[in-house]
């Protein structure tokens, strides 16, 4: 048993993975932007199931916000993430500030990702996936993990990093893990704490609104179900950014469904953007 260690700089945190390297241990690793929650802990319950030591990343990346006031309100919470890590075993805690990622000395290769960023989080949020994949490969870069642990709750997301690494040929493992979701079905992100007790009941609709779709995308066809989709949302006071249904591999709308797709939808809860998604297999 060993509790959590803490490390703020790069050279101290990779000095300290190659001594376990050097043994052939199995390092796992998670990014995430902090204001921990169960949906990120699953990924933790993942990366220890697989691997002998399991790196935990908090870093909100300024790059990935298109919009200031979105980083500014961002929540931060890190003495609070902290004593929610205290238990865990073999665990290293990873807590950069900006200039320890992003320094000048550190070569960001260009990342082709192809028209995967082009549709839904990419084309409401200009430059996100960019932002994305540049902090990732630079984490990668630092934490050499053998395996990554990232949440299908962002499933673009997701898609995109298995690109990136695959375009790279980094010897890196990408493990994708279900949405971790309140018992109101509601999907577990830090961005829930910005939502009032009234709207987070509201936004138990989105994940209403997924269903509806998976149930009836066979016996509907797909405009027919989006709109169906959409009028249960509109009963409530969420305002619509993207529903949609698209192919897992591509990303690109389905016209017909063939068995095969994720529905994916973007709201806004007041000020706060929610995202989730279902696959329709
Ligand atoms: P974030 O801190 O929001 O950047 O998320 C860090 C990682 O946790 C990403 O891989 C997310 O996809 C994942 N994640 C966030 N919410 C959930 C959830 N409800 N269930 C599973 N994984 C999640």
């Amino acid at each position: 048993m060993s509790t959590p260690l803490v490390f703020h700089d790069v050279n101290s945190l990779t000095n300290h993975l190659d001594s376990f390297r050097e043994k052939g241990k199995k390092i796992g690793f998670v990014p995430t932007m902090g204001a921990l929650h169960e949906g990120h802990l699953s990924l933790l319950e993942s990366c220890f199931r697989d691997c002998d030591i399991c790196v935990i990343s908090i870093f909100v990346n300024p790059r990935q916000f298109n919009d200031s006031k979105d980083f500014a309100n961002y929540p931060r919470q890190i003495s609070a993430d902290l004593s929610t890590l205290s238990s865990y075993s073999n665990l290293v805690i990873f807590l950069p500030q900006e200039n320890e990622i992003y320094n000048p000395n550190r070569i960001i290769p260009n990342i082709n990702l192809g028209s995967l960023p082009n549709t839904m989080e990419g084309s409401s949020r200009p430059g996100h996936f960019k932002g994305v994949a540049q902090v990732v490969y630079l984490l990668f870069d630092i934490v050499k993990p053998n395996r990554a642990y990232f949440g299908m709750k962002d499933f673009q997301q997701l898609s995109i990093i298995k690109h990136l690494v695959k375009a790279l040929n980094l010897p890196i493992e990408i493990i994708g893990c279900p949405t971790s979701r309140e018992p109101s079905g509601l999907a577990r992100s830090s961005r829930n704490q910005l939502l009032s007790s009234q709207q987070k009941k509201e936004a138990e609709v989105i994940y209403q609104v997924l269903l509806f779709i998976k149930n009836n995308v066979r016996i509907m066809n797909i405009n027919n179900v989006l709109k169906g989709g959409l009028s249960l949302l509109n009963q409530s006071s969420l305002r619509l950014d993207y529903l949609t249904i698209v192919d897992p591999e591509t990303l690109l709308p389905v016209e017909d469904f063939n068995g095969n797709g994720q529905c994916c939808i973007a709201v806004f809860c007041g000020d706060v953007r929610l995202i989730d998604n279902i696959e329709l297999n």
